[in-house]
């Protein structure tokens, strides 16, 4: 039931200088922090990360998107943590995305807007959209020194 997932907050999280703010909120979730670090991707790696939407239309966009800045990748564990980080998401459209999730706080881009301006949506942060999803890009961003088992207030406060 314990599971790990992959955050990252994207150029758009970065460049906004809100990198704490949203780290901060699956901390106070609960969720523990046992990765962390920051990166500027390059093409190749964007189509390692995005392989699922190579084939879609606005692939190259995203593409534009999540190499224009570094990003900061996170690795979050908690109880069925998947789906735990990606209420505390919202849904991908930030216009849609309810208030109290990170991409209805932080931004209210259109898909429509985006569609018409030709670019991807910016809406701060990825996360994993599933189990398997959710392995697999961990083992694609972090090294396995680079994630962390400890001790934290939660295993005997939260969880
Ligand atoms: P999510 O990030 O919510 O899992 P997807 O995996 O479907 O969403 O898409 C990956 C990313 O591609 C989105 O977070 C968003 O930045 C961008 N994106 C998705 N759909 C569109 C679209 N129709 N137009 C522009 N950008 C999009
Ligand atoms: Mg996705």
């Amino acid at each position: 039931m314990i599971e790990r997932t992959l955050i990252l907050v994207k150029p758009d999280g970065v460049q906004r200088g809100l990198v704490g703010e949203i780290v901060s909120r699956f901390e106070k979730r609960g969720l523990k922090l046992v990765g962390m670090k920051m990166i500027w991707i390059d093409k190749d790696f964007s189509k390692k990360h995005y392989a699922a939407h190579l084939d879609k239309k606005m692939y190259p966009m995203l593409e534009e998107f999540i190499t224009s800045a570094p990003v900061v990748a996170i690795v979050i564990e908690g109880i069925h943590a998947v789906e735990s980080v990606r209420k505390v998401v919202g849904s991908t459209e930030p216009k849609s995305a309810p208030l109290g999730t990170i991409r209805g706080d932080y931004a209210h881009v259109s898909y429509d807007y985006a569609d018409k301006k030709q670019i991807s949506i910016k809406n701060l942060v990825h996360a994993s959209g599933n189990k398997e999803e959710a392995e697999q890009e961990i083992s694609l961003w972090f090294g396995v020194d680079e994630l962390y088992t400890y001790e934290a207030s939660h295993d005997k406060h939260v969880i």
